[in-house]
């Protein structure tokens, strides 16, 4: 949540900042800013869109070759042009962009308030800047050192990029919780909350770790901890290509990564299975594999889609590995009291790998002794950095806040990731290990399949655009796509939508059918097929309009059903994986002719950092 930029180096800072928030505002657009340091400070910033903040500069060109951008996800203040970052503290000689949440602000916020500090904004961001700007007064200590001491005092999440006007060609930058990385050019840098600003200049990225501060110059960069312990910067090398992060001709980026969902699912067991396919190779696994194989129970934590992916993983590792398995809600899971011990394998499930809350569980895992495994698709990211082991999607940048291709990529490892354990503990033999396999290398063909139909479920978004409420039912392997469904729909068309097992409806939400209530029924050829064609004759009988999503060549559905989708068949294990293409399809039209902003649905935001 809310994006970071920061510049430092030889180029004109204004067109870095504005890019590189354009870039990031997947992750925060309810406000942005921008400031600037030459012989004077120069601050901008309004609510709304980067492209808000453009006009409010036009005509008052900006020079300078550093400088701070932030677009804002409010978590305290309401969106408007004071609340919106950078803040600068009261004497003005501290400038900072914040992502994440300073707990503790009212108490410090008070204590300055005393001191004589005034507060422009209801931001805790604006505390820390007074906070840094007393210490260094007071204290009388470098600009470096007064964040450290100020930082120390802080309790909550931050990611902070600050300027000080009495040392102006100097970016000071840390992190505890939110993320940051650092491009590092020649005798420049670049500072993001991800990388995708950086990669146009540069592949080579440090990213920094809690409780670091990076002090930075046109020509160094001083790499420490908060206690003022000196540490080795590690260089890494950017795996992502600028073209992965642009619309590529789609209207908008959720439509692009529907569309990439057959090539994302191979990028993610391509390499993992030999080119004769006979053999899974989940090389982060390699180390605890012995470990998984034990588990007396594996414990899937996620949040919003991922928790969803976490569910089809249940029946997934139930099914192939026969271990038993809980999917818990992250932020239910780490503030309750969990039983863990060292028998049990957590598994957390987070696109970004920064999700505060999957990445609390993970800590808290950590300590009670679980192995704790991570299925994360940005590479480098916190989750994946804290955790035993695990698997990276490799789905490509997801900039559309309502996800998709990480979904499906996240289903593919978990099911990679099941096969593999069911085939060790000797649930799966050689020939359904082969089957399992085989099958998993027709999805991408099949999705793109469903794809080339794609007009037909916008005929059918025309029909329903204006309904205000949709059911979504599904059984087995679908109802977890049933609760993904209604949560697509929910994110980008504001349409009240609610997900629900086929056989649960009859003891509750079958009061809501009338015929004025769209059901979307998934009713693949599995075992329980039958049952699913009960449901379905159920709802019929009240009336409803059923949607359904059935094989290819159903004939029995078809006849009851008011329209049908067909998908091609495969194992049920896989169904996920194609039940959800259409369900993504149509929750992206009916946004669309509703005139919902589909990437930037309202109040929501990618990558959430905050708790
Ligand atoms: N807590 C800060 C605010 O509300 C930062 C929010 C963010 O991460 O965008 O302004």
């Amino acid at each position: 949540m809310c994006g970071i930029v920061g510049y430092i180096g030889y180029r004109e800072v204004y067109p870095i900042l504005i890019n590189g928030l354009k870039r990031l505002e997947y992750r925060g657009y309810d406000s942005a800013g921008i400031a600037i340091l030459n012989s004077e400070s120069h601050i901008y910033k309004c609510k709304g869109k980067v492209s808000d903040l453009e006009k409010h500069v036009s005509g008052n060109p900006i020079h300078g070759n550093i400088g701070i951008g932030h677009t804002r996800w409010a978590t305290h203040g309401e969106p408007n042009d004071t609340n919106a970052h950078p803040h600068q503290s009261t004497g003005g000689k501290f400038i900072l962009i914040h992502n994440g949440i300073i707990e503790n602000y009212v108490e410090l916020k008070g204590r300055l308030k005393n001191l004589g500090f005034s507060f422009k904004s209801d931001t805790d961001s604006e505390v820390l800047a007074n906070l840094i700007e007393y210490v260094y007064l007071n204290g009388n200590v470098s600009a470096e050192m007064a964040v450290r001491l100020a930082l120390s005092q802080v309790e909550g999440a931050y990611g902070v990029v600050i300027m000080c006007t009495d040392e102006p060609d100097k970016l000071i930058a840390a992190r505890k919780g939110s993320p940051l990385v650092i491009g590092v050019g020649n005798d420049e840098y670049f500072l993001a909350s991800d990388a995708t600003p950086i990669v146009e200049y540069t592949k080579s990225v440090i990213y920094l770790s809690d409780q670091n501060v990076a002090i930075i110059t046109r020509t160094e960069l001083v790499l420490k901890t908060l206690k003022n312990i000196p540490l080795t910067p590690t260089i890494q090398q950017l795996d992502l290509d600028i073209g992965e992060i642009d619309k590529g001709g789609y209207e908008h980026f959720m439509l692009k990564e529907i569309y990439e969902q057959p090539r994302s699912i191979m990028d993610t067991f391509r390499g993992r299975i030999t080119t004769q396919g006979t053999e899974l190779h989940l090389g982060g696994l390699y180390q605890v594999i012995p470990r998984l194989v034990e588990a007396k129970r594996i414990i899937i934590i996620g949040c919003g889609t991922s928790w969803h992916a976490g569910l089809v993983g249940e029946y997934l590792f139930e099914d192939l590995a026969r271990i038993s398995v809980e999917v818990e809600y992250a932020s239910e899971f780490r503030y309750r009291h969990p039983i863990l011990d060292k028998d049990d394998v957590v598994i957390a499930i987070s696109q970004s790998g920064e999700t505060a809350d999957t990445l609390a569980a993970v800590r808290l895992a950590k300590d009670a002794g679980a192995l704790v495994l991570g299925i994360c698709n940005v590479v480098g990211s916190s989750i994946p950095r804290e955790t035993d082991g695990g698997v990276y999607t490799h789905a490509g940048p997801e900039i559309g806040v309502a996800s998709t291709k990480a979904f499906t990529a996240q289903v593919t490892v978990l099911a990679m990731m099941a096969i593999l354990v069911g085939r060790r503990r000797n649930i799966l033999d050689d020939k359904q290990y082969q089957h399992y396999i085989d099958e998993l290398k027709e999805i991408p063909g099949k999705i793109e399949k469903i794809l080339e139909h794609a007009g037909e479920i916008q005929k059918l978004a025309e029909l329903f655009k204006y309904v205000n409420n949709f059911l979504y039912l599904g059984r087995g392997y679908l109802f977890p796509v049933a609760l993904e469904g209604a949560l697509k729909l929910k994110e980008i068309s504001y349409i009240h939508a609610e997900g629900y097992p086929a056989a649960e409806m009859k003891h509750g939400p079958i009061a809501l059918i009338d015929l004025n209530m769209p059901v979307v029924v998934l009713a693949i050829k599995d075992h329980s097929y039958d049952k699913i064609v009960s449901n379905i004759q159920e709802v019929k009988a009240r009336k409803a309009n059923i949607i359904a999503v059935v094989n290819e060549g159903d004939t029995t559905i078809k006849q009851l059903a008011n329209y049908t989708v067909e998908i091609p068949e495969a194992d049920a294990i896989f169904s996920p994986l194609l039940a959800v293409v259409p369900l993504q399809l149509m929750s992206y039209y009916i946004a669309v002719m509703r005139g919902c902003n589909v990437d930037q649905p309202r109040n929501l935001a990618k990558s959430v950092t905050v708790e």
